[in-house]
């Protein structure tokens, strides 16, 4: 296998790593890989901080082994390979009545990636996590190929599920997709003026999917205005597709504080006073940041921070002296958005429990970075947590206290890598294997 030595980075651009990298194409080769030296896998690197890196050790880039291997048309049960992305489930089974249950705000994250993470959707109120819809995971662990579902290997299937790579390298899986009436989404978007109404319409909201777009720069009585978006599948006919655009050079307008402000007066004003209802593409409703190609660059050279927090139902009055810290700053960009969660998380590490979510992009800048300090330790004393793919700051020992089974999910880890073989730079900044009984130190 040629390993070539690599610079790279994750979504957020902040952590970089060099390092050896190797892009199998086969499930044989990845075996042999293995078999000399076990290396941590990455997928598209849609993850934010530093879970997908491992600077000064080899990685493997599953992106080449993107395989469907069977699709049954009668039930939607497809297994794939890891590096399949989400983008490509959806152009390839949409037209036939089938869609992945779950997909997270970005159609380049693949399989692999999206099990790690358990990744979360618009509609997890309704749906629950990704790994809620996995019916099976083939791993290259320990040496050997093993699969685990939520009957056979239970432990480990729920140590990989939103297990950041930690218990081999995830291969293949089963997943039992949705029916759908056709590829568009029934769309309904309608401008919310306050943070209050924000909680209340998405309390009340009892569309499938459900999402709201908060403009992180209103103060005062407008503070956490934005757009509440509700949808529904449609076999209504498809509109033509917009076109993409793509950031060329990185030249940092998101980190422009006036810019930001202009751009989301523009954005909150798109929507008419009445609402609007619309018929989208499957892909433009679930991904449309993947329409500006490389908008990462908007940032400019130093990379940005997401800061992501669920915080339980009855902590939204927490959560709303988060937002208002967020607006009096002004640093926040113009990517933020609000979405309700139900209870489905499938692995020990999962992110998602019942409450609220916020995800807010911030520009990597001193001032933005002590915030983001605040804001964890405010989500930590709500008992609410961070999630692991986005974060790239927080303190070891905050995550741990987030996720009451991580010593389990350390042993189970331990078990399946007793040599730290696979350990990331996520995983050593938190430490998280560095307890548990039997975990690697
Ligand atoms: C614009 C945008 C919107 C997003 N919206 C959402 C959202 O709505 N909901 C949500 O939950 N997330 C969201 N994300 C985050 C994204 O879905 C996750 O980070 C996802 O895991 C990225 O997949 P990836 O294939 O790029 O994985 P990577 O980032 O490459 O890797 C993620 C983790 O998975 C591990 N991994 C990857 N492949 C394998 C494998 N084959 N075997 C073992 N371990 C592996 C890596 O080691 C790493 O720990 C968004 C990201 C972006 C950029």
């Amino acid at each position: 296998m040629l390993w070539k030595t690599t610079e790279y980075a994750a979504w957020g651009n902040v952590h970089k790593a060099k390092g050896e990298i190797a892009r199998p194409e086969r499930a044989a080769t990845l075996a042999k890989i293995l078999e000399e030296a076990p290396a941590p896998a990455f997928g598209n690197r849609r993850s934010y901080g530093d879970s997908p890196l491992n600077d000064g050790g080899r990685a493997i880039d599953m992106t080449r082994m993107d395989k469907i291997i069977a699709f049954d048309p009668a039930t939607g049960i497809v297994e794939v390979e890891a590096g399949v992305t989400l983008a490509d489930l959806v152009r390839l089974f949409a037209p036939k009545g089938w869609i992945p249950a779950v997909v997270p705000g970005t159609g380049f994250a693949t399989i692999g990636g999206a099990i790690a993470n358990d990744v979360h959707g618009k509609n997890h109120h309704v749906e629950g996590s990704f790994g809620a819809h996995v019916l099976a995971v083939t791993l290259m662990s320990g040496g050997k190929r093993v699969t685990a579902t939520p009957e056979r290997n239970k432990t480990l299937f729920r140590a990989t599920l939103g297990g950041i790579g930690q218990t081999g390298v995830i291969l293949s899986a089963r997943l039992q997709m949705k029916p759908t009436p056709g590829p568009a989404m029934r769309v309904s978007e309608r401008r919310i003026m306050s943070w209050e109404d924000q909680i209340e319409a998405l309390e009340a909201s009892t569309a499938t999917y459900a999402v709201s777009w908060i403009d992180v720069q209103a103060k005062g009585a407008t503070m956490g205005r934005g757009i509440l978006e509700e949808a529904e599948l449609t076999d209504a006919p498809l509109p033509a597709p917009s076109k993409a655009k793509s950031v060329p050079v990185a030249i940092g307008l998101f980190s422009n504080s006036l810019f930001a402000r202009a751009f989301n007066e523009g954005y909150f004003r798109r929507v008419p006073e009445a609402g609007r209802n619309s018929v989208k593409r499957l892909e433009e409703f679930f991904f449309p940041l993947d329409k500006v190609h490389a908008m990462n660059k908007l940032y400019g050279k130093g990379g940005f921070h997401q800061f992501q927090c669920v915080v339980p139902s009855d902590q939204t009055e927490a959560l709303g002296r988060m937002m208002g810290k967020i607006a009096r700053s002004g640093l926040g960009s113009p990517l933020a958005v609000l979405k309700r969660m139900g209870p489905g998380r499938a692995g020990m590490l999962s992110f998602p429990m019942e409450g609220y979510t916020l995800a807010v992009d911030f520009p990597n800048r001193a001032r933005a970075v002590k915030l983001i300090e605040e804001l964890e330790a405010m989500t930590a004393e709500a008992g609410g947590r961070l999630y692991l793919a986005k974060d790239s700051l927080a303190p070891g020992e905050t995550i741990k206290g987030m996720y009451p089974e991580w010593q389990d999910w350390a042993r189970e880890a331990a078990k399946a890598d007793p040599g730290g073989d696979l350990m990331t730079n996520m995983v050593r900044r938190l430490g998280l294997r560095q307890s548990g009984e039997g975990a690697a130190q």
